[in-house]
């Protein structure tokens, strides 16, 4: 297990460095190394209109036998439809703060479910609100408290979503949902992150 999550951390490590030679080849006037430069490119993709986000876990959507975890899918035999997109996980492994944001871990859906709440520090035209479910605490932080975080800093653990609700979740492989409202409504994330799809 431990193997594993090391693994998805060097799949976090490589995603960054991508979207930080992406921040390089939008402004090649000033080449400095990745890694000291890496917040701040962030920090500059993010103002060029909030379109890319740091991808929490690294991975991609899920695709398996209990579900698909693109945006609109059926859900309970077509009673309703997949409101987020569900990225894979390994559980234990960090989950990444997508933006510079107030960060509120909490459970949500009458405190069944561990997840978090992100409001973004500069206010973004396309999106108000993050929320990725399934996700632990770090330690030392408290359920209910906010506190300001860097795009790409921890801000959780992936959960086991067999532990998280036994009987509904049984065999649902570890992932982590990510929702995204503007107005109050749900908005599709997948517009916001890159190579996410298999
Ligand atoms: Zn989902």
């Amino acid at each position: 297990m431990a193997e594993a999550i090391q693994e998805a951390i060097k799949g976090q490590e490589a995603y960054r460095k991508s979207l930080s030679d992406n921040a390089e080849n939008l402004s090649r006037s000033t080449y400095v190394p990745a890694d000291a430069q890496l917040r701040k490119n962030l920090e500059g993709l993010q103002h060029l209109g909030g379109y890319v986000l740091t991808n929490p876990t690294g991975q991609k959507i899920r695709v398996d036998s209990m579900g698909d975890g693109h945006w609109g899918t059926s859900r309970e035999g077509g009673k309703r439809r997949h409101k987020g997109i569900d990225l894979s996980t390994v559980v234990g492994q960090p989950i990444l703060c997508p933006i510079d944001g107030r960060v509120m871990n909490l459970k949500g859906d009458n405190g069944r479910i561990p997840m978090l709440i992100i409001y973004p520090t500069i206010p973004n035209p396309h999106y108000d609100r993050i929320e990725i479910l399934y996700t632990g605490m770090l330690e030392g932080v408290n359920s209910g408290e906010y506190r300001d975080i860097s795009v790409g800093e921890p801000i959780g653990i992936a959960l086991d979503l067999e532990k998280v609700k036994k009987k509904k979740y049984k065999g649902v492989p570890p992932h982590a949902h990510i929702q995204m409202f503007k107005d109050g409504e749900c908005i599709d994330p997948t517009q916001f992150f890159r190579e996410i799809n298999k």
